[in-house]
This record gives C-alpha cells, sequence and structure tokens, in this order.
C-alpha cells in the first residue's frame, strides 16, 4: 500500500484546496462555509518523485466553533490511523485560534509525525500567523498557498524523510 498523509486542521483553513492542489484534481469541494467536507477523501499523489495518498478529513467540522465533539473527532482520530504523517494545517492570514491549539494539543498525544503547514501565506499577509504558528511546537511551519501554488516544492521535501 502507498504511504498516507492525512490532511489534519479546524475547518476553513484550506485543507480540501491542498487535497486537490496535490491530487490535481478539483475531487474535494472547497467551500466558504465551514463544514462542506462531510467524510474522508482519498487521492494519489504522484509528484516530485513521491508517491503517497492523500486523505482529505473533516473531523472538526460541521459543529459548534470551538468545540470538539466525540463524534467528529473520533473520525479524524480514525483517518490518523496508519497515517504515515499528518499534514496538520493552519490559516496564516486568520492566525493561530483556541481550535487550532486545542488539535496541537490532541496531535501530540498521537503517534505520528506532524508537520504543520501555514496554508493561505502567498503575499505577506501571512507573516503574523507563520511566526506565531512556531509556538506550536511542531518546528518550523511550512508556508504555503493551496490556490496561488506556492510551497509544494518545501512540503515535499519535508514529507520525504517520511515517506
Ligand atoms: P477546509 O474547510 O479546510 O477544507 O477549507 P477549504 O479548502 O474548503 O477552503 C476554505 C476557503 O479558503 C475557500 O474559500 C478557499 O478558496 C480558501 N483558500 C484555500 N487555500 C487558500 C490559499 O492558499 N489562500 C487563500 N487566500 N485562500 C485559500
Ligand atoms: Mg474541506
Amino acid at each position: 500500500p502507498l504511504p498516507q498523509v492525512v490532511i489534519i486542521g479546524r475547518p476553513n483553513v484550506g485543507k480540501s484546496t491542498i487535497f486537490n492542489r496535490l491530487v490535481g484534481k478539483r475531487i474535494a469541494l472547497v467551500d466558504d462555509q465551514p463544514g462542506v467536507t462531510r467524510d474522508r477523501r482519498y487521492g494519489d499523489v504522484s509528484l516530485l518523485g513521491l508517491d503517497f495518498q492523500v486523505v482529505d478529513t473533516a473531523g472538526w467540522e460541521d459543529e459548534e466553533p470551538d468545540t470538539l465533539p466525540g463524534r467528529m473527532r473520533a473520525q479524524t482520530e480514525m483517518s490518523l490511523k496508519g497515517a504515515d504523517v499528518a499534514l496538520f494545517v493552519i490559516d496564516s492570514r486568520a492566525g493561530l485560534t483556541p481550535l487550532d491549539e486545542e488539535i496541537a494539543r490532541w496531535l501530540r498525544g498521537q503517534n505520528v509525525p506532524v508537520l504543520l503547514l501555514a496554508n493561505k501565506a502567498e503575499g505577506r499577509s501571512g507573516d503574523d500567523g507563520i511566526m506565531e504558528a512556531y509556538a506550536l511546537g511542531f518546528g518550523d511551519p511550512i508556508p504555503f498557498s493551496a490556490e496561488h501554488g506556492l510551497g509544494t516544492v518545501d512540503l515535499f521535501e519535508a514529507l520525504r524523510p517520511h515517506i
């Protein structure tokens, strides 16, 4: 089976846009409204010498903002089983939220390597959010823009040791 990379993060940070960018098709539904990804989606990626399966999740969506209800959380927890890497996505324009911190806390307790992807980092409007993201303790955030296609090479270099 292919190594698996699971995309994790609060609603609206751009998980599905990243998934589509990696897979090269619009498989996942992208929307301004949180909660459009109803279940997990799988896509195969073969790029820059890496072959892996990427998983788009919606574990923290469809719920009250900033809460972690058990049912949806259990789904994300399940999607992490068998994962080789978790791609933890934040919105570098919005900066860190309490829900980001809570997901980070949860991820620290999981037995899986975490890469921190600072999405929406096009232009300079993400600079403050990227600085904040260092505090999460997952190493250097990788600046990325799924919408503009920036950061792919850096992401793949970070993935390479885990795949
Ligand atoms: P999800 O809820 O985490 O799956 O987020 P989506 O992929 O549905 O995206 C939420 C919103 O963020 C949409 O309006 C996207 O167009 C927007 N978005 C995604 N990636 C970027 C990016 O790199 N830059 C900017 N400015 N917006 C983005
Ligand atoms: Mg989504």
